[in-house]
């Protein structure tokens, strides 16, 4: 007697997705779901995605994973918020720290008050009040429940690591759950000849591979749901043109800073990532402003150490699959689509998807209802990232090359108009349902590119101004301290988890 429940899964592609993929739903589904991936060493991975977010620490503890073992095994360091370098105009930086900014203080959030008195006159950075802002340009890192003497929530970061560290990591994991792993060139993918559905998988050498439910992590070429299942993508180059990027590592430099660096050039943007034994580094760049030598040119200019490897390029397609399930073809990682790596939301939305996967896991029947909640909950999140991504192009000062005017001058998403507008008169900015990035985040990103709300929240009105002055010089007093306080990023990985 069958229950209808799935007795298989096979996973197409060993990549940072498919590995995450077998570790969150291995451990989800225990030995009810025989699991198997499938992938070539051969072809070989992407390899580069090395920044997160700190959602990243409810998946490794949903595996049990502990963080120093983690970050010893993927040479990873502390990430506590993105530094944009010369966005906004030439010569500007502002960070998108993780955590909140400031501290509660009445029935208006706390960037009202500090709007306030901006409109008043003071020139306090919003950023002295984020104690995430504040230890990330010091350089410094301990991990806190709180600060401040409990005055103050503590540290919130995410991390820096080698992703290909990370999926070896997770392979590990994954095998001693039971996951059977199956190394071979996938040449062929059999369809039941009236559903369509995919059915198995014929290698190289001639082996089958069947299944009953099969993600695909094949990579930006989507082996499984484009090019079996012909999906269809979305292309979102109009607003988010950048479609290649150079990549290089090269030697250390200190200090060791806990936060990404992303600085605006010509024609595109820079990334410095902080590793334990090296610092990642890539340019990504929009190929219709600048060849992809002039771009290697610009990235190996900017390095902070020597080359530790030949420069490698990789282009895309910035946009997403039309449908991220299709038939019993879940697409995850690169096959489901690709946004930059500007807010470091790839691996994210591989461990969001698999969340949803698991709310929704499906029985045999494969029901169309619950198929469609999947892909409007993701198509959602897509594009909730997608416009975030925009504001950082489109509210810029810089007019200095073509690129930038372009961006300047781009018209945007009505969703993403709609906020900026709210925001530039009254400084009020709403999250929704599936929006990843949450208020600290847009008021970060909207003052750091210039865009300053005109008007005073009312509801600030019931805190008079001595009251408040004391309230802002005192919650900077107590930051300051409470960073002082801190050890050296460097000093707490030594004393926690060097890689040897
Ligand atoms: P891949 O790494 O391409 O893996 C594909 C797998 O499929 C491989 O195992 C391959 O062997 C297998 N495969 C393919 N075809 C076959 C076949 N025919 N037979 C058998 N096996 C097959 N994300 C972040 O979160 N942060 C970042 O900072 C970040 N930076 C990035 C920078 C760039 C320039 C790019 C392009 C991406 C970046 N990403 C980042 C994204 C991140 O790298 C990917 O999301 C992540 O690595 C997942 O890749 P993947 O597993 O989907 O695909």
């Amino acid at each position: 007697m069958t229950d209808g429940g799935l007795k298989s899964l096979t996973i197409v592609g060993g990549g940072t997705a498919g590995w995450m993929s077998a570790a969150m739903l291995s451990r989800a589904l225990g030995s009810t779901v025989a699991i198997t991936v499938v992938e070539s060493d051969e072809i070989g991975t992407v390899g580069v995605g090395e920044a997160t977010i700190p959602a990243i620490k409810l998946l490794n503890g949903f595996l049990g994973l502990d963080e120093n073992d983690f970050l010893a095994a993927t040479h990873g360091t502390i990430k506590l918020g993105i530094e944009f370098v010369d966005w906004h105009t030439v010569g500007q930086s502002y960070l998108h720290a993780f955590g909140p900014v400031g501290r509660p203080l009445g029935m208006a959030a706390f960037h009202h008050y500090w709007n306030r008195r901006r409109l008043q006159g003071h020139d306090e950075s919003l950023w002295d009040y984020s104690l995430n802002a504040r230890a990330a340009r010091a350089g410094k890192f301990d991990r806190l429940q709180q600060a401040g003497g409990g005055y103050l929530e503590g540290l919130v970061h995410a991390f820096h690591f080698d992703a290909a560290l990370y999926a070896k990591y997770l392979r590990r994991y994954s095998e001693a759950q039971g996951v059977r792993r199956v190394e071979g060139r996938i040449v062929g993918v059999n369809q039941h000849s009236e559903t369509g559905f995919v059915t198995d998988l014929t290698l190289q050498d001639g082996r089958r591979v069947e299944g009953e439910f099969f993600i695909d992590c094949s990579g930006f070429r989507g082996l499984l749901i484009e090019e079996t299942l012909k999906t269809g993508y979305d292309d979102w180059r109009g607003w988010l043109p950048m479609d290649s990027a150079i990549a290089v590592p090269c030697a250390s430099a200190t200090p060791l800073l806990p936060y990404t660096r992303a600085t605006a050039r010509e024609a595109g943007w820079q990334w410095r990532i902080p590793l334990q034994h090296r610092t990642g580094n890539g340019h990504v760049f929009c190929s219709e402003h600048i060849s992809a030598a002039e771009a290697t040119d610009v990235l190996m200019r900017n390095l902070d150490g020597a080359p530790l490897a030949e420069p490698r390029q990789l282009n895309f397609t910035t946009g997403r699959r039309r449908q991220f399930w299709n038939k019993n073809v879940v697409a995850m990682g690169l096959a489901s689509g690709f946004m930059e790596p500007l807010e470091s939301t790839s691996i994210h939305l591989v461990q969001s998807a698999l969340s949803r996967l698991v709310a929704l896991f499906p029985n045999r029947d494969f029901n169309a209802v619950e198929i469609a909640e999947y892909n409007r909950q993701t198509a959602l999140e897509y594009e909730y990232i997608r416009d975030f991504l925009i504001l950082h192009y489109k509210a810029t000062s810089r007019e200095d090359t073509p690129f930038w005017r372009a961006c300047k001058a781009m018209d945007i998403p009505d969703t993403l108009k709609a906020r900026m507008e709210l925001f530039a008169q009254s400084g009020r900015v709403f999250s929704q349902e599936d929006d990843l990035f949450k208020e600290a985040s847009w008021i970060q990103v909207l003052i750091g590119q210039g865009v300053l709300p005109g008007a005073v929240h009312p509801l600030t009105r019931q805190v008079t101004d001595p009251q408040l002055d004391d309230y802002m010089t005192n919650l900077r007093q107590i930051m300051a301290r409470a960073v002082d306080g801190l050890p050296d990023q460097a000093d707490f990985i030594a004393r926690h988890c060097a890689s040897g």
